[in-house]
């Protein structure tokens, strides 16, 4: 939460439009675009168009922000054709879980019998 702005951080500079993605969905506060190494048929990444470094951090500064998420979390299964079938929605956080990038991001992935998590 504390580190970058637009440009360190890669998921700011994809909102900004100054790296490309693979754009899905959009409203005024997230952004939604294909992870570049999928993990199933359907994985796209979803973020708070605001730079927080993880989940616990969007929890506690914008809980607004967190219900829009979950709700273009639904819109994007539902445009992927993935909303009966299922899917997971996935927040790493921090070494063990392997984050990998610093800013909040959703996983959304579907398309496949995912099974167990670990
Ligand atoms: P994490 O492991 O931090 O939860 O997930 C980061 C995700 O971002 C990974 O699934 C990785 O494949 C994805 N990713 C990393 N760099 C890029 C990129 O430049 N573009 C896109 N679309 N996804 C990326
Ligand atoms: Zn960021």
């Amino acid at each position: 939460s504390s580190l970058p702005r637009t440009s360190d951080c890669l998921f700011c500079r994809i909102v900004a439009r100054e790296v490309p993605g693979t754009v899905v969905h959009e409203t005024d506060t997230t952004l939604a675009f294909r992870d570049i190494t999928p993990q199933a048929p359907t994985h796209v990444v979803l973020v708070p168009k605001a730079h927080v470094e993880n989940a616990a951090a969007l929890a506690a500064t914008a809980p607004g922000v967190l219900d829009d998420l979950f709700l273009a979390a639904g819109e994007v299964a539902r445009a992927e054709g993935i909303a009966d079938s299922g899917y997971r929605l996935l927040f790493n956080t921090g070494r063990d879980a392997g984050q990998t990038v610093f800013h909040a991001h959703l996983h959304v992935l579907g398309g496949r019998a995912l099974g167990p998590l670990a």
